[in-house]
């Protein structure tokens, strides 16, 4: 009688062992990139996303936004980063953070923010997802994977079809976060903005907004925090995080400022002087 054995010759049990291991390294989570090589990553997606993206020349806005991020950053798990904060001039409602501490928040998100904590809870989400290290921790992942789909190919036969999943593989990156990605950076996000005195309802009422936003107009808004969208369910999440502080520390926490409101008056300004050009 043939044994099992024969059947999975030495070198076909090994593969599949490595194809396995890849596996379960990537859906751990595993992150294989240093702090030195994320940085320098970031550094050199954000020239990218300069080289095609207009950043907001005004010196008053971008220390202003800035000046929030550096307040968050330094309260956070990541507090020795250097942050890097810019202002992209567009009317669309997004931020988004690069690895290695850049991050980026559109002009629209100062603009329908009604509150500087509303601004803070969003900066502080993207702040997490760098001090998380979400971005490089799915660069791995996807590098994994096509570990796993190229060893998958090579024992199977099946080279197209493999060669399809590697490819897969890394067209994902940087495309869109997990759910338990965005749910870490909730809850850490509004760790960061009590922490540094901000009402942490904020990021509760901002959610809420977005989502009556992408309701109300989902053609208009398909940009909306695209690569993570807000949810019922994420909003119901971070009621609950609300829920465990201390009330005496939400009684004195900052809603606003004059800064805020100097900002977003001077946004509108400039707003109806493009709208008459
Ligand atoms: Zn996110």
């Amino acid at each position: 009688m043939r044994s099992k054995r024969l059947l999975f010759p030495l070198g076909l049990r090994k593969a599949l062992i490595a194809c396995g291991l890849a596996l379960w390294l990537a859906a751990c989570g595993l992150n294989l990139i240093s702090q030195d090589s994320e940085i320098e990553l970031g550094k050199q997606i954000s020239k990218e996303v300069e080289s095609q993206m207009k950043v907001l020349a005004d010196a008053e806005v971008t220390e202003y936004v800035d000046s929030i991020g550096q307040k968050l950053a330094k309260v956070s798990r990541r507090p020795d980063l250097a942050y890097h904060i810019k202002v992209i001039d567009t009317e669309e409602v997004n931020a988004f953070a690069l690895p290695g501490g850049y991050l980026y928040v559109n002009r629209g998100l100062i603009e329908t923010a009604s509150n500087e904590s509303e601004l803070a809870g969003v900066m502080g989400h993207e702040i997490a997802h760098i001090t998380e290290r979400h971005s490089t921790k799915q660069y791995t992942q996807a590098q994994l994977y096509q570990i796993a789909a190229t060893i998958g190919a090579a024992v199977t036969g099946a080279g197209q079809v493999g060669q399809q999943a590697a490819g897969l593989g890394g067209a994902l990156l940087f495309r869109k976060f997990s759910r338990m990605d965005e749910a870490e950076a909730d809850k850490y996000g509004l760790q960061y903005i009590a922490r540094a005195g901000y009402d942490p309802r904020g990021m509760e009422t901002f959610f809420r907004k977005l989502l009556k936003l992408q309701e109300g107009k989902p053609s208009t808004l398909q940009a909306l925090f695209s690569t993570h969208p807000p949810t019922e369910e994420r909003i119901q999440a971070i009621q609950a995080e609300v829920g465990k502080l201390d009330p005496k520390s939400l009684k004195s926490a900052i809603l606003s400022s004059s800064r805020f409101d100097r900002i977003k008056t001077k946004l509108r300004v400039k707003a109806q002087m493009r709208s008459r050009d």
